[in-house]
C-alpha cells in the first residue's frame, strides 16, 4: 500500500488577476515507513507540495490520496481532524510555544486535538521526551534551549499523537552541521522505532544522503526520482 499517491497534482495560486502556477502536474507515490526528500531551489514548490500532503492547502487539480483518503473530499474541519489524527509537522524555525516548557510543548497536541486523559497523556509525553533524549530538560522553555534541543522537542511533538506521517519543511536549515546530523539521525531512529514516514523539503545534502527516495523539483515540476538502497527497517 502507498501512503501518498499523487497524480497530475496541480496547485495554482491566485493573487488578484495574476495566476502563479506553483505545482504543475506532479506524479509520485510514497511508501509507508519511508524517508523521502523533495529537493530543489527556493520557489520550486517544495513547501506547496508539503502543505498539500499535510492537508493545509487544497490542490487546484489532479488527485492526491493520503493514507487512503482522497483529500479533495475533506472540508476544512475534516481536514483539521485528519491532520490532528495522522500527521505531524516539523518546521525550519521550530515553532515551539515560547511560554511553554519542553514537556508542555510536547503535550500541547494531546490537549488541543486529542483530548487524551491525563495519566495516558503523561505517560506518552514522558515516553517521547525520553525517545528524543530530552528527559532531563523537560522543564526548560525554548529560550533556555539550543537549536538542536528545540528541534528535538519539535520532533517529539510531531510524534506525540502517534502520527503515521511527519512533514518536515527544511528542518535543518537553522542548525549547524553537527547538530543537523544529530537531528537527522534522531528522525531516522524514530522512523525505525515507530514506523513513521518522514517527508522532507530540504537543501541539506545529509538529508538527501539519508533519504531512500529523493525527488527533484524545478519550477513546479517533479523532474526526477532517485531511489537509494533501502535502509534496513526492522
Ligand atoms: P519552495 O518551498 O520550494 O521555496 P514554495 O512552495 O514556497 O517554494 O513556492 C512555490 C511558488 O509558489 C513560488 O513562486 C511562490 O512565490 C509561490 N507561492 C507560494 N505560496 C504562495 C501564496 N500563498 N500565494 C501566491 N503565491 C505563492
Ligand atoms: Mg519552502
Amino acid at each position: 500500500m502507498s501512503l501518498v499517491i499523487a497524480e497530475g497534482l496541480t496547485k495554482t495560486y491566485r493573487a488578484g488577476d495574476v495566476e502563479v502556477p506553483a505545482i504543475k502536474g506532479a506524479d509520485f507515490v510514497i511508501a509507508p515507513a519511508s524517508f523521502v526528500a523533495f529537493v530543489g531551489p527556493s520557489g520550486s514548490g517544495k513547501s506547496t507540495l508539503l502543505n498539500m500532503i499535510g492537508c493545509l492547502d487544497h490542490p487546484t487539480a489532479g488527485k492526491l490520496s493520503v493514507l487512503g483518503t482522497d483529500i479533495a473530499t475533506l472540508d476544512r474541519r475534516a481536514a483539521a481532524d485528519f491532520r490532528g489524527k495522522n500527521i505531524g509537522f516539523i518546521f525550519q524555525d521550530f515553532n515551539l510555544v515560547p511560554v511553554l516548557t519542553a514537556y508542555e510543548n510536547i503535550e500541547y497536541p494531546l490537549i488541543m486535538v486529542q483530548e487524551w486523559p491525563a495519566a495516558k497523556r503523561r505517560e506518552q509525553v514522558m515516553r517521547l521526551l525520553k525517545a528524543v533524549g530530552m528527559e532531563s530538560q523537560a522543564d526548560k522553555r525554548p529560550d533556555q534551549m539550543s537549536g538542536g534541543q528545540k528541534q528535538r522537542v519539535a520532533v517529539a511533538r510531531a510524534l506525540v499523537s502517534n502520527a503515521k506521517m511527519v512533514l518536515a519543511d527544511e528542518p535543518t536549515a537553522n542548525l549547524d552541521h553537527d547538530t543537523a546530523h544529530h537531528v537527522i539521525d534522531l528522525m531516522k531512529q524514530m522512523r525505525d522505532e515507530f514506523g513513521t514516514t518522514f517527508i522532507f523539503s530540504t537543501h541539506d545534502p545529509k538529508i538527501m544522503a539519508e533519504a531512500e527516495t529523493t525527488y527533484t523539483l524545478e519550477d513546479g515540476h517533479v523532474l526526477s526520482r532517485v531511489h537509494h538502497a533501502q535502509a534496513a527497517h526492522a
